[in-house]
């Protein structure tokens, strides 16, 4: 058996590995490449294999940064089937559209951008047609049953707990007389979520797959963050202000709503001052995806299953209110009434949550709660490191509002919940290989599996090949990381001296343009923006020297290439500093 890591490793998202046993070819996962520009362009690559050649897919779960990828392969080929279980099925009969719909929407903007600079439109990674026909191919599969998937291969989909739907994978292998088991852990919830089970015990495994998202971090504990929600909402509805969550509309929007119906419908002591807030939901995927959960509370966790069976919804109450249309959406800021409004995007870079920030930041008696991991670059993280203005809509909005960050709703299990979960193995695997993480996470969890259970480990990156024969595992290809920050090494590393003759003229024609607007600047505002221009490129100019000492270090370009970049930033910072200079004395005058 073969595994090759083509996504999720060296790299967080686009969660996809390829196993290969015999003739066939499986798939773990086929998730989108999310984050930062650099990431998101790997999904214009093609596959590192034959979308046609692949015989299934086995999906863990619903997360576009695991699934988002499938239209794709399907557009690409792909013909075979897709085992899910049937939760993630019906999540991504409108995570999978929803992706099709942002692709769509994505291509159309950049088109119009393309066509007015004279540039050939651009095609969406896929369309809804494409994530509509993906969907035929899935064969929803329900936890705990064997599948046989061949005459070698038999899986069984456990429970995550990570999200609904969520799954460990267990595969059987019966080769050459013997029967190996790979587990794949999907990604693993932390116990005690609301809603969903926690994650399920798997018995035995020869080796596995594990995540290692919050591989090297510690989640605060449930109670505390249950009644910081609480009272800061309630806080916030004594100043006559609005709460604003931003919040993921899959999973997180819900556990939301199940921890306020305890206030609202259970025994909670602020019932009668939560009784009179409205609550919106201002997401239309929310709204389905809240349908969705409705649809399976067979497999929510006993304490949920129980409330229902006594009667009360915890995904409904009184005062909840599901906002469908864009008007209503508007509606919801015309009056200053206060209530709480939870609206996607959870990161705040797109979505409807981006006008009731605008309506909502620059008042002094609103509250922003953020109640999820805010990713480097997106406007939540400006935001809860302390933004005095941020721009929405072209316009800067002035930030008023009090900013609140409840740690400890996390969709993933912390370092303690990844070990306990190794433990409870009664038959350990003789090898784990660590995925979807940061590097550093992977290290840390890394060392941590090596003391306490003896284990070895492995930290595969980007295309990593492995062969698995009986007790043996070999590298077959080693793979490169691209973790967000490693990405510009990367580039060093790609083609050492075109990427540096690049940035050498980019400075080249920075230092062109300042020279020759300094002759121009005369307005006042003019000069305001450039300042700006240049406090900006100072700091990218330090970013791109720490950059390039880390790549001499790595032995990736020489010293001679380092200096002529070194020299050229030096002759900017001049510039910069006679302009500046400049600037002020005319502002004197
Ligand atoms: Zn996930
Ligand atoms: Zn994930």
């Amino acid at each position: 058996m073969q595994i090759k890591f083509t996504g999720g490793a060296g790299v967080l998202t686009g969660s996809c590995h390829l196993i290969t046993y015999n003739d066939k070819n499986i798939l773990l996962d086929c998730g989108l490449f999310q984050g930062k520009a650099e990431v998101e362009k790997l999904n214009e690559e093609d596959f590192p294999f034959d979308p046609k050649s692949i015989d299934y897919v086995i999906l863990s779960h619903a997360h576009i940064d695991h699934s988002g990828r499938i239209p794709l392969l399907v557009k690409k080929g792909f013909r075979g089937r897709i085992y899910a279980s049937s939760p993630t099925y019906d999540l991504c009969t409108i995570m999978l559209m929803d992706s099709a719909h942002i692709q769509e929407t994505e291509a159309e903007w950049k088109t119009r951008k393309a066509l007015r600079k004279g540039e050939e439109p651009l095609e969406p990674l896929y369309t809804k047609a494409d994530a509509e026909k993906s969907l035929n191919y899935f064969k929803p599969v329900i936890y705990g049953q064997y599948e046989e998937i061949d005459d070698i291969l038999t899986m069984r989909f456990l429970d995550a707990g990570h999200i609904l739907g969520s799954s460990i994978v267990e595969m059987w292998f019966k080769e050459n007389g013997e029967t190996r088991k790979l587990v794949f852990s999907g990604d693993i919830g932390m116990t005690q979520k609301p809603i969903i089970r926690d994650p399920q015990i798997v018995e035995k495994a020869d080796y596995l797959i594990l995540e290692s998202t919050y591989g090297n971090r510690f989640h605060d504990s449930v109670e505390e963050r249950v009644e910081k929600l609480a009272i800061t909402i309630l806080d916030t509805i004594k100043k006559n202000g609005t709460v604003v969550i931003p919040a993921f509309a899959v999973g997180r929007t819900q556990e939301i709503i199940y921890e306020l119906n305890e206030h609202y419908d259970g025994e909670s002591e602020f019932k009668k001052e939560f009784s009179k807030v409205p609550v919106y939901i201002d997401s239309p995927l929310a709204s389905k995806a809240t349908d969705v959960f409705k649809k399976n509370a067979h497999v929510f966790d006993a304490k949920t299953r129980e409330k229902i069976m006594s009667g009360d919804n915890p995904l409904e109450f009184k005062n909840l209110h599901f906002t469908q249309s864009v008007d209503e959406s508007k509606a919801l800021n015309a009056s200053t009434k206060p209530k709480v409004i939870i609206s996607a995007s959870g990161m705040c870079n797109a979505g409807r949550i981006r006008h009731h920030l605008k309506h909502n930041l620059w008042r002094e008696n609103a509250t922003v709660v953020f109640i999820g991991y805010q990713a480097e670059g997106t406007l939540g993280k400006i935001l809860k490191e302390g933004a005095k203005s941020v721009k929405l809509f072209g316009e800067d909005v002035a930030v008023n509002a009090n900013i609140v960050s409840i740690e400890g709703f996390s969709g993933h299990a912390d370092q303690e919940g990844l070990l306990k979960w190794v433990e409870a193995i009664k038959e350990k695997p003789k090898k784990i290989f660590l995925v979807h993480g940061e590097q550093e996470a992977k290290l840390e969890l890394s060392e941590k599996i090596a003391q306490k259970f003896n284990i070895e480990t492995h930290i595969p990156q980007m295309n990593a090949v492995y062969r698995i024969e009986g007790e043996q595992v070999s590298q077959l290809e080693e793979g490169y990381l691209l973790d967000s920050d490693e990405i510009e090494k990367k580039e060093f590393k790609k083609d050492k001296k075109l990427v540096l003759d690049d940035r050498i003229k980019e400075f080249e024609a920075i230092i062109e343009t300042i020279e020759r607007s300094d002759e121009e600047m005369i307005e006042a505002d003019k000069r305001q923006a450039l300042l700006h221009e240049i406090e900006a490129l100072k700091d990218l100019a330090d970013e791109i020297l720490t950059k390039t000492e880390d790549a001499i270090e790595n032995k990736q370009i020489r010293i001679k290439n380092y200096k002529q970049l070194n020299n050229l930033i030096k002759e900017l910072e001049k510039t910069l500093v006679n302009l500046s200079l400049n600037n002020t004395q005319e502002n004197f005058k």
